[in-house]
């Protein structure tokens, strides 16, 4: 399904006979013509590399969001609320009566390829692992209940009549026939003008045979159609366990594709802890005083991470290797100039020399900032501030050492301690907090703090409509973190700004 650049092409022609067994798929085109699926036929048309990995990083944003949702509770309602402006940015699936006259137009067209080829895609990314397999059939699970229960009716049906799933609806002088056993055996319905029935062989509903919900009778099932949308997501859910399964036997054969496994490792990373980039714009922020006399200021703004360093280096005057790397390219990245930043270490470096100061720790914050490099110093622009993805995952610190997130590397005790220190005292935010470490959610963790420390602000930009879901989605950077902090505390003259590292 991948358009191969020409380079490509002329490496495959030399693969190994094995690898021509990827070249016999059928290549047709899906015609969609509805706007929901259960992903039952893989796709076969070309795409090229780079919409291979777009398309993939858009549907692991929603599932990542989506994810995030259910650790923190939140309603059906208020998760529709939530994920209704991200999916239509990102993985927007309209009805049929968007289009013309009834028609499936390219416009539907474009949006279902893009969600039937990034499902496929992280199937593929995410069938290496019992836990990965779960944790993608759960989420998309999710993502197709929230789309089935928004589809217009109408539609809605003729999707379930596309199903074929061997559901016979219950005739009116059958429904008659059973009359009180049909009613004794449905509870909440007490007349039989009330509800519809459908028959299913009773081994297609074990749950609801368990739960006596169900009248059986010569081997069907008489299922109410209130339990329609639950057969349907059980449906779902069966047939993507299945092909996940078959997807992971597939899998080693993928091993010899030099395009495509760097990307699918990528993105299983990418499902622990969504990944976040960064531009030069992200760190403008209008109106703020970023400056070294500054730092003890905003250092209010900061997550955890960041105050950790902050205040380690506030009672030592000193920070080691990667604890300066990590900070000094939040610094950066918050909008501190270079010459604050040097200053800003200067006067925290208080027990050395201004020479022994030039000598070891000047070069390599002009390094950082890209003044001083070759070109592999990305072009004088220096490196990117990390991520959460990159702190979570890389150099874990060792003793005396600072960097790194408090959420993943500090012991509960220490973590609860710390977060007293800076003011949470909420039982239940701290109890919460204990479960996201222990499940190992750690930015979910730093998230929930984030909520509780600025919930006034929170609900006053979400009630007056100041900012929408997407600004308000789950940090994964902390200059996310400090940006986002910086304007809800400020917001009565921070104009409106992105408040989102790139995804
Ligand atoms: Fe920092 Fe991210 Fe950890 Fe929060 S989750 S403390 S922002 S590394």
């Amino acid at each position: 399904m991948i358009r191969s650049e020409a380079r490509f092409d002329a490496k495959r022609k030399k693969t190994d006979y094995r690898k021509t067994q990827f070249a016999t798929a059928t290549y047709r085109e899906n015609d969609y013509p509805h706007r929901l699926s259960l992903y039952d036929v893989p796709p076969t048309q070309e795409i090229s590399l780079e919409e291979f990995e777009t398309w993939a990083i858009d549907r692991l944003r929603i599932l990542a969001e989506l994810e995030s949702c259910s650790f923190r509770n939140r309603s059906p309602q208020e998760t529709a609320a939530h994920m209704q402006p991200m999916l239509k940015k990102y993985l927007p699936l309209s009805n049929n009566t968007a289009a013309a006259a009834g028609q499936v137009d390219q416009r539907l067209k474009d949006e279902r390829r893009k969600d039937h080829y990034s499902h496929y895609i992280l199937r593929l990314a995410f069938s290496g692992t019992e836990d990965l397999r779960r944790r993608f059939a759960r989420i998309e699970t999710m993502l197709f209940k929230l789309r089935l229960e928004e589809d217009d009716g109408r539609e809605k049906r003729a999707f379930v009549d596309s199903l074929n799933l061997n559901w016979d609806l219950v005739t009116p002088e059958e429904k008659r026939a059973l009359g009180e056993e049909l009613l004794g055996a449905t509870p909440g319905i007490r007349r039989l003008d009330e509800e519809n029935w459908f028959k299913v062989d009773w081994t297609r509903v074990p749950e609801l045979v368990e739960h006596r919900r169900v009248l059986i009778k010569k081997g069907k099932a008489y299922v109410p159609l209130k339990e329609q949308t639950s057969m349907i997501l059980t449906e779902f859910t069966s047939r993507l366990d299945k092909g996940l399964e078959l997807t992971a036997r597939q899998l080693p054969r993928l091993d010899e594709d030099d395009r495509l496994s760097p990307i699918l490792d990528h993105l299983s990373k990418n499902f622990a802890t969504p990944d976040a980039g960064f531009s030069d714009s992200d760190s403008s922020l209008a109106g703020a005083a970023i400056n070294a006399a500054n730092i003890d200021a905003l250092s209010q703004h900061f997550p955890l991470c960041m105050k950790h360093l902050h205040t380690t280096l506030r009672q030592n005057s000193h920070l080691k290797h990667f604890g300066r790397l990590q900070y000094t390219l939040f610094l950066k990245g918050i909008g501190l100039s270079l010459e604050d930043c040097l200053m800003f270490w200067r006067q925290a470096f208080t027990k050395i020399t201004d020479d022994t100061f030039n000598k070891e720790y000047r070069y390599n914050v002009r390094h950082v900032y890209g003044d001083v490099g070759g070109d592999a110093n990305r072009r004088g622009r220096g490196y990117s501030p990390y991520s959460c993805q990159k702190i979570l995952t890389e150099h874990p610190p060792g003793t005396g050492e600072a960097h790194g997130c408090p959420y993943r590397h500090f012991s509960v005790d220490n973590l609860t301690s710390m977060l007293q220190a800076t003011g949470v005292h909420d039982r239940e935010v701290l109890r919460g907090v204990k479960e996201d470490v222990e499940k190992k959610r750690y930015h979910i963790a730093c998230n929930r703090v984030f909520e509780w420390a600025h919930k006034g602000e929170i609900k006053k930009v979400k009630d007056e409509g100041i900012w929408g879901a997407a600004e308000l989605d789950t940090i994964v950077h902390p200059n996310t973190y400090f940006k986002r902090s910086y304007l809800l505390k400020n917001l009565s003259d921070a104009p409106k700004q992105d408040v989102r590292m790139e995804g």
